[in-house]
């Protein structure tokens, strides 16, 4: 994976935190843990800032703002699945 990718991720992640209210990954990951069934997802899409609650192993759950199938869970982006 690039470099570009990489820091993509990392700015997905700190989107995802704001979105969500979080000051830091950590809590955010906390939060997630602690839900049984579903996390928070974002999608990847450059631009697009849809957020959804997916299956902590999502990595392509469909985004309803653009339509792609880009929508990545928090797990997986934290590279924690
Ligand atoms: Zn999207």
């Amino acid at each position: 994976m690039s470099n570009i990718a990489l820091s993509n991720k990392a700015l997905k992640l700190m989107r995802l935190c704001d979105l969500n209210g979080f000051d830091s990954l950590d809590d955010l990951l906390l939060a997630t843990a602690l839900k049984d069934a579903v996390c928070p997802a974002i999608c990847m899409t450059e631009g697009c800032d849809h957020t959804a609650d997916m299956e902590p192993d999502q990595d392509q759950g469909f985004c309803e703002a653009c339509g792609g199938n880009t929508l990545v869970s928090v797990l997986v982006l934290a590279g924690l699945i």
